[in-house]
């Protein structure tokens, strides 16, 4: 079982670290379009780079989540909410491999 949530993790980690490859390339081409466009299309070219370094920023939180999933699953606590203890519920895991805190603990905190 551990295996398959393993490679499970291991997968969108792989997923997210190439796609973050991907937004490099895109913004690299937004520079080069910025040499040639006038005022409003390169304030749109920035935008454009705000929200992918918004993108990337979330995708560099999820990588970390995903580790430290990773080694949760290596210290075999894997699966256990960090707040209170109790196992997190599968389909909670299923949804979101790298939760760490199971539903009850989530929503006290949303709450506050
Ligand atoms: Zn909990």
């Amino acid at each position: 079982m551990t295996d398959s949530i393993r490679q499970q993790l291991l997968d969108a980690l792989a997923r997210l670290e190439s796609g973050e490859q991907a937004r490099r390339g895109m913004g690299q081409t937004v520079e080069l379009d910025q040499t040639r466009t006038g005022r409003l299309s390169r304030m749109d070219a920035l935008a454009a780079q705000q929200m992918a370094a918004a993108g990337e920023r979330r995708a560099r939180a999820q990588i970390q989540r995903l580790k430290a999933a990773l080694r949760r699953v290596e210290d075999g606590s894997y699966g256990d909410c960090l707040d209170c203890g109790e196992a997190i519920a599968p389909g909670r895991l299923q949804a979101d491999p790298a939760a760490t805190c199971c539903i009850a603990c989530a929503s006290r905190r949303e709450t506050g």
